[in-house]
């Protein structure tokens, strides 16, 4: 376990749906530093890179539609195991086979409208956060809640 950056993103339909509040309070609230965010139109091309090994499934013409149909909530949250912790905040991929608790679980049915994207290991977090915030918009600063939420750096 260690200190990891993840990139999270809200997705056009959590963006719609009022629920970029929500889901930033809940990385706020567990402890998460929050570390950039953004709202953005990406290009077609940026999304086909970062959904590239889903480039062969039949949904991924849908997928890149979806994603292309407004504005997207990109952040990068940084903490201990953030990675991991990051997917169990955001829930199963499908919505209907998510916890409650969750954030897919609470907010959304449809796999296809699954309302937020995070990082799957530390290597494709890296991967995502280079290839969707420049340089200087990653920020580094001391989290004043640093000493309150972790016994031990
Ligand atoms: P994630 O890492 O949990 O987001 O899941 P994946 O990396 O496997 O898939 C990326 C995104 O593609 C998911 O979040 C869904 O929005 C979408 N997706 C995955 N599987 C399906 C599917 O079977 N049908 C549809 N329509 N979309 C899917
Ligand atoms: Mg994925």
């Amino acid at each position: 376990m260690s200190t990891e950056q993840t990139f999270i993103a809200i997705k056009p339909d959590g963006v719609q749906r009022g629920l970029v509040g929500p889901i930033v309070s809940r990385f706020e609230q567990r402890g998460f530093k929050l570390a950039a965010i953004k709202l953005v139109t990406p290009p077609r091309e940026l999304l086909e890179k970062h959904y590239a090994d889903l480039a062969e499934k039949p949904f991924f013409p849908g997928l890149v539609t979806y994603m292309l149909s407004g504005p997207i909530c990109a952040m990068v949250w940084e903490g201990r195991d953030a990675v991991k912790t990051g997917r169990t905040l955001l829930g199963a991929t499908n919505p209907l086979a998510s916890a409650p608790g969750t954030i897919r679980g609470d907010y959304a049915i449809d796999v296809g409208r699954n309302v937020c994207h995070g990082s799957d290991s530390v290597e494709n977090a890296q991967k995502e956060i280079a290839l969707w915030f420049k340089e200087g918009e990653v920020v580094s600063y001391k989290h004043s809640q640093f000493d309150w939420i972790y016994e031990k750096a």
